[in-house]
């Protein structure tokens, strides 16, 4: 491609809300121009990029067995109805009529229209296991777009779907599309963690997340700093502490007065105690009935466990009617002692002895709480967050966090749509069973940002070879030198012919101009001719990740560039 050609508009200007640097270098780079609040148009140096990510997918996707299909993006509501997600999806889902006044939707994903469509064609055993997959448009209304095509609205998606016969196959299938995640995000030149994700109802760790590593990422991964344990922070377990003997000495429940002491930092300056010794009692409104959660001073509570431990739909923190009904006073003042709600501790109070809690009573609170003697704890469960240096809960070694970015996503859905869909085969004794799913997803627009996230530098991006638009840039330093320009042309069209993708900035510009977009669209080899070198018959080749720069003859030239590409590319296999 001619760089004169191009339609290539890169810029120093970024929006006021592009705030990370793969955002700002998306539109600096000319790769993407935003619509409307979350919904971009790739230009053409962006669309090769989504293209070879697209690719390398297809090429892995395939490889693991699975088959490509285009499914719609707009779908009927009777199928969401049937799945029940028509009521419970939220606001995400766009939905709307048609001319005939039926209700649709626009997919946020596909689980529905794959179980409608395999439950008409699939009836026995024998057409199982199958695996499809597309690359297609999601619409998601994302209630806060941010990040440029990071959290976007309209965005494309690789979505599979398998369906199995017994839960052997499906963790098979499960298992081939994680190994195919990891070829397909190691051929993208990334650095990524999968880690434990939350599964929800479905319990186990038959989620897990593709993390890129990255400080500016929205999500807080947890990793072990000896074993290969990672979770998703709200995901991350804590093991039930060993028991130790009783050896406590238990002191005598005070009761002190504590006019205008709320929270833990002011309970601990007025009580000259430290969060640890500190329990705050969480009311929570669960399905309606009241749960108190009791958490040490220094940590937070987790929901989701609480939810998962509970089992419940609706979870929230309960309202000041249900609070005044179970503790007898107003928000700020609960604690175990004489609470009418069941009690769920957190692990944690396994250890320790004579906590400080709220007295159920406005301005006082309790000294020297201690569970069987002043309350009853119904059961201990893992409920808090993790914390930086919280033992392993595989092999106890200290915890590390991080950020990253959730760039793919494997899930076993077990039976939960084809069960409220009815997709059911006969099985070889002619039974009738239900089929066992899984699904996953790659974002591929995310993924393209989130290697920028990960490789960029102060001019520019730093494209990994098997994503970067264009492998070379040929840069004459001066178009309008005859020699210079016709042996730049040459190049450029061995290059080409040799199967190299191959931009040539054939610009009538200044050399410092040229070399700082080359920089900035993060081509990984630049060759420059300039008037010296080429008198003696030679060119310069730079790396841009490296910044090394080679002279080499120019006979040689298209071999040298081969051998770096096939070499950087294979490394990353
Ligand atoms: P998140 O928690 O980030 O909203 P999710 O759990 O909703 O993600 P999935 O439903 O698992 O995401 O979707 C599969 C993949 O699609 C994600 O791993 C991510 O790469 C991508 N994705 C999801 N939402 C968006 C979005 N709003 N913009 C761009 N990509 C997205
Ligand atoms: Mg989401």
């Amino acid at each position: 491609m001619r760089y004169s050609e191009m339609f290539l508009p890169t810029g120093r200007e970024v929006p006021s809300d592009a705030e990370l640097a793969s955002h700002q270098l998306m539109i600096r780079s000319g790769m993407i121009r935003k619509l409307t609040s979350g919904v971009y148009t790739y230009l053409p140096l962006g669309y090769r990029v989504i293209r070879k990510v697209e690719q390398i997918v297809r090429e892995e996707m395939n490889r693991a067995g699975a088959q490509e299909l285009f499914m719609p993006m707009v779908q009927p509501a009777e199928l969401w109805r049937e799945s029940g997600r028509w009521v419970r999806y939220g606001k995400e889902l766009l939905r709307f009529r048609d001319r005939h006044d039926r209700e649709c939707c626009l997919g946020p994903t596909h689980e529905e229209v794959i179980t409608d469509l395999i439950r008409n064609e699939i009836k026995t055993y024998r057409q199982l296991p199958r695996n499809l997959y597309q690359i297609q448009t999601k619409f998601r209304d994302e209630i806060r777009p941010r990040f440029g095509v990071m959290r976007c609205r309209e965005f494309g998606m690789k979505d599979a779907y398998s369906f199995d016969a017994d839960e052997a196959g499906a963790e098979m299938s499960y298992r081939k599309m994680f190994d195919a995640y990891g070829r397909i995000f190691r051929r993208c030149g990334l650095t990524f963690r999968a880690v434990e994700a939350d599964s929800g109802s479905i319990g186990g760790s038959f989620s897990h997340e593709f993390m890129v590593m990255a400080d500016s990422g929205e999500d807080a991964v947890i990793f072990c700093s000896s074993c290969d344990y990672a979770a998703n922070l709200e995901k991350a377990e804590i093991a039930r502490p060993e028991e130790v003997p009783n050896a406590r000495t238990l002191k005598p429940l005070e009761t002190v007065h504590t006019p205008d002491v709320r929270t833990i930092e002011q309970v601990c300056a007025f009580l000259s105690v430290r969060p640890k010794e500190v329990v705050k009692t969480l009311i929570f409104n669960a399905d309606g009935r009241p749960v108190a959660i009791l958490i040490r001073g220094d940590h937070e509570v987790n929901e989701i466990k609480v939810r998962n431990y509970l089992g419940c739909n609706e979870l929230e923190l309960a309202m000041d009617d249900m609070i005044l009904e179970v503790t007898g006073s107003p928000r700020g003042f609960a604690g175990p002692v004489g609470i009418r709600a069941q009690v769920i501790a957190d692990y944690s109070l396994l250890e320790g002895e004579n906590f400080v809690v709220g007295a159920n009573r406005e301005d006082y609170h309790l000294k020297n709480a201690n569970p069987d003697r002043d309350y009853a704890v119904s059961a201990y469960a893992d409920l808090r967050v993790v914390l930086e240096n919280d033992p392993c809960p595989r092999c106890g070694a200290p915890i590390r966090t991080a950020r990253g970015i959730e760039v793919g996503h494997v899930f076993k859905l077990g039976d939960k749509y084809s069960r409220a869909m009815r997709a059911v085969f006969l099985d070889a004794a002619g039974s009738e069973k239900t089929m066992i799913m899984g699904c996953y997803g790659i974002g591929i627009g995310r993924t393209v940002a989130a290697a920028i996230e990960q490789s960029h530098d102060d001019q520019g991006i730093v494209w990994p070879m098997t994503l970067a638009p264009y492998q070379v840039i040929v840069t004459p330093v001066n178009i309008k030198e005859a020699p210079l320009a016709a042996a730049a042309e040459a190049l450029y069209r061995e290059l080409t012919d040799g199967g190299v993708e191959t931009l040539l900035d054939d610009r009538d510009e200044r050399a410092g101009v040229k070399f700082k977009d080359a920089d900035l669209i993060g081509i990984p080899l630049r060759i420059t001719l300039g008037p010296k070198k080429l008198s003696e018959g030679c060119v310069e080749l730079r790396i841009r990740r490296t910044g090394e720069v080679r002279t080499l003859p120019i006979e040689r030239t298209v071999e040298a560039v081969r051998e770096h590409i096939r070499s950087e590319t294979e490394a990353l296999i």
